[in-house]
């Protein structure tokens, strides 16, 4: 249930009404709205008797929340949530766009692709330092010493970056160093894993897991939100189907949905849904067309060279023809 307060309602009696329910065994969680404040009750095995909670004092209307998922949804929060990053700001109007190799290989790769994507117009830099690779023979990322490059490429050029974090064990440090920190398509549904990004005062990117569906990829949201943290970005990367063009099939109607059920922002990432670099850009356009809140797109300066995903990458050239495309298009669909 919901507990919307009256527009004039104290802090003493948004407290008196958090302590009754406490007092119930649930538990409340304000949710700060534009001009009021809302309760969350969270945790209750039985539904709240609305007629109790509406004679609280302040209460303005009691909203019963029908989704499994309470914090992440819309009817908890009907405004849309904006994450702040630095200077860009995800989730409002306009694009923001992540882009960078797969992993971080080297500093002077990565510095040089981090020039070329800012010159290009990403507000993000993406690269991974722990990759989740498929095979325990295949580069599986620099670790720390990748993250320290990371650094340097915010230092360098004021992108803040987003990079993957693979377990518990690493936690601390990847978050020590992320702007923000990337849960894989595999780790989806890794709750201790979940539970400990809740924790971070960092903004959290989840990705879909690869074959979740819609309600289960928003409950896992509701893991991280649970915990306290409300800075989640959701990915859509596609999901496995019978199809052998590409490596996954791109779910667009997932963009729809999810902006209908949760108030969270949720962007596109072309580049794993395709596996080819010929479907990057067509995906990408078509994440601006359906109103996507960003993008994430694998760039490379020199993909057959690169240690992994190469075939997928863009060269920077074309990542900046696609810039320019998107703004068009998601100009056209704003107005
Ligand atoms: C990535 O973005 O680096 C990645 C490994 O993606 P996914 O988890 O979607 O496969
Ligand atoms: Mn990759």
């Amino acid at each position: 249930m919901l507990i919307v307060m009256r527009r004039d309602a104290g802090e003493e009696q948004v407290e008196t009404v958090i302590s009754a329910l406490e007092a119930k065994g649930y538990q409340a969680r304000p949710i700060p709205g534009g001009d009021r404040v809302s309760i969350a009750v969270l945790f209750n095995k039985e539904p709240v008797d609305p007629a109790w909670a509406q004679e609280l004092p302040g209460v303005k209307e009691t909203i019963p929340v029908t989704r499994p998922f309470k914090l992440v949804s819309r009817e908890t929060k009907p405004e849309d949530t904006v994450v702040t990053v630095g200077g860009t700001r995800i989730g409002d109007r306009g694009m923001a766009i992540i882009a960078g190799p797969c992993a971080i290989e080297d500093e002077d790769r990565a510095m040089r692709i981090a020039e070329q994507v800012s010159a290009a117009g990403a507000h993000l830099f993406r690269g991974g330092a722990f990759k989740p690779r498929t095979s325990p023979y295949s580069f599986q990322g620099l670790g720390e010493g990748g993250l320290k490059i990371l650094e340097k490429v915010r230092e360098t050029f004021g992108m803040p970056v987003v990079t993957e974090v693979m377990d518990l064990e690493c936690f601390d440090m990847v978050e020590a160093y992320a702007d923000i920190v990337q849960i894989g398509t595999r780790n989806m549904q890794n709750f201790s894993l979940l539970r400990r990004a809740g924790q971070s005062g960092r903004p959290v990117l989840l990705k879909r897991g690869m074959s979740a569906t819609v309600e289960e990829w928003l409950m896992a949201a509701e893991y991280i939100m649970a915990e306290g943290n409300p800075d989640v970005i959701l990915c859509e990367r596609g999901v496995r189907t019978f199809v052998r063009h590409s490596r996954n099939t791109l779910d667009f109607s997932a963009v729809p949905v999810v902006q209908r059920e949760s108030h969270l922002p949720i962007i596109v990432d072309p580049s794993h849904a395709a596996g080819y670099r010929d479907q990057v850009m067509p995906l990408a356009r078509a994440a601006a067309a359906v109103s996507a809140h960003g993008v994430m797109v694998e760039v490379h300066n020199e993909p057959e060279k690169a240690q992994s995903d190469g075939v997928q990458s863009l060269y920077p050239h074309q990542f900046e023809t696609l810039c320019r495309q998107m703004r068009a298009i998601y100009d056209i669909v704003q107005h």
